[in-house]
Formats: C-alpha cells, structure tokens, sequence
C-alpha cells in the first residue's frame, strides 16, 4: 500500500534489532486517516472470506481493528494484557515480546469467543509472528475459526508469515507494508 509505505519512509525510524519506529502514526500518536485507509484496504483484501468478528490484541492493533469494525459493521474484540476482577473464564495464551524481550500473558473472556466466531484478526506488525501464533492457540481453545490476519506492516526478514502457516496453513495472510531487510529499509 503506497501511501503507507512512504509514509514509513517520511516518517519510520530503524532501531538496532530490527525494531521499526512509528510512534508518529501508529503506536504513540496516531494518523486516524491513514488507519481508516489502511483498514479499509485490509478489509478488501480479506472481501473473499466471510468473517463475523474481528479480534486484535491491546494496545497498537485497535485503532485499524476498530476502523476496519466501523466500516464492516463488526464487533471488535481485542485481547487483553492484564485479567480484570470482573472476567470470569478466559482463553489465554502466552506470547513473547521481542520488542520488549519478555513474556506476557494475553486473553478473551470465553463469552466472547466460541465455535460458531469466524475471525479476522488484525495487528499493527507482524515480526516473528509470535502475538499472531497466541492468537491462533487462543481461537483453538475457543473452537473458533481465523479466516484471515491482516499487518499493517510486515517485517519479512523476521519470518512471522511462515510461522502462521506451519501452524495453521489454512489462514490467509495479508500485510499492506513489506519490509524485505532490516539492511534495505
Ligand atoms: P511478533 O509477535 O510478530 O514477533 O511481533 C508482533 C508484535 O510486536 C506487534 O503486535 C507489535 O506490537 C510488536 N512489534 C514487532 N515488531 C515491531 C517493530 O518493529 N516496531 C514496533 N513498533 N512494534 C513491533
């Protein structure tokens, strides 16, 4: 997606492990009108699957998740960090954080997810895809099914794309942005 791509370029930083800065747009301050562009876009991509939910994991994928849910009239959902007192039974999974180097523990109240959930999961990267492969494990659990995962920015190097498909061949991957090497960026 052209507009997204040079607006990595403009405005994108490259930090020493891979790690690409967008704070100005994406994960501190956010372009409303580039998100509702880029979930659009997504949301074309994904036009030949049917889905009725979207699902996306706190904080940076729900501003395009709740974009994409405005435009296709869809709940939302997005998995949480931290377990407040008033979720009763939860789906969790464990994901590591490369960015951050720890583990976290993500998860959807079991009333919010369930068997008869075809989901479009979207994020704001996709890396090493651990968060993505949380994700799959959480929708197992809940039977249900990912018809789709959509990035807005995909960092191939890292090979996130591979690990979703030697776990679940069956999902469809799309990324708006495709940085091919840290060295080329
Ligand atoms: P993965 O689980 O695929 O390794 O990484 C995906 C998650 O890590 C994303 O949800 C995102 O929050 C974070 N992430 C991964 N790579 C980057 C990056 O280069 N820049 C930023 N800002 N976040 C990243």
């Amino acid at each position: 997606m052209e507009k997204l791509m040079s607006r990595i370029l403009q405005d994108g930083d490259i930090h020493l492990g891979g790690v690409l800065k967008v704070d100005t747009f994406i994960n501190h301050q956010i372009d409303p009108v580039l998100m509702y562009d880029c979930a659009a876009e997504l949301l074309e991509r994904f036009s030949n699957r049917k889905f009725n939910k979207i699902l996306t994991i706190e904080s940076s994928g729900i501003a395009p998740a709740i974009l994409a849910g405005y435009i296709a009239k869809l709940p939302v959902v997005f998995a949480k960090k931290a377990k407040p007192v008033c979720m009763g039974q939860a789906y969790s999974a464990t994901i590591h954080s490369f960015t951050k180097d720890n583990d976290y523990n993500v998860m959807i109240s079991e009333e919010l997810l369930s068997a008869d959930d075809h989901i479009l999961f979207i994020d704001d990267f996709l890396a090493y895809g651990d968060a993505a492969l949380g994700v799959i494990d959480i929708c197992r659990q809940a039977g249900a099914t990912i018809e789709g995962m959509g990035f807005l920015i995909e960092k191939k190097f890292q090979n996130g794309r591979y690990a979703i498909g030697k776990s679940d061949a069956s999902v469809k991957v799309e990324s708006l942005a495709i940085i091919e090497s840290h060295l080329g960026f």
